[in-house]
């Protein structure tokens, strides 16, 4: 699945956070053509997972991408899987009433 590419570019290090400023993904060397929102781009996704595994901030991140970000990786998982994961979390939270 494509999801349509927003005005900016991907990865959390486009935005002002402080606990940003320690993401993996800030780093020089890091493309954010990795962050993609091409569900099927593997390579890209392989190699933004990679950077993301060694991301001090993940947890951060992930709470903050489950918020705010409805494209792209995000602590190392696709919007499709982001949102495959939110929803099991809310049918569970509904069956628990
Ligand atoms: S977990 Fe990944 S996307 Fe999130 S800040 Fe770290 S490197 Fe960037």
């Amino acid at each position: 699945m494509f999801w349509p590419a927003p005005a900016e570019p991907f990865g959390p290090s486009r935005d002002s956070h402080d606990w940003m400023r320690k993401s993996a993904c800030s780093r020089r060397e890091v493309d954010p053509d990795w962050f993609t929102s091409d569900e099927e781009d593997f390579g890209a996704i392989e190699r933004a997972r990679e950077v993301c595994a060694g991301c001090p901030v993940q947890l951060l991140c992930r709470l903050h991408a489950e918020q705010h970000e409805p494209f792209g990786v995000y602590a190392g998982e696709t919007a499709g899987e982001r949102t495959q994961r939110l929803r099991v979390r809310a049918r569970r939270l509904k069956e628990v009433g």
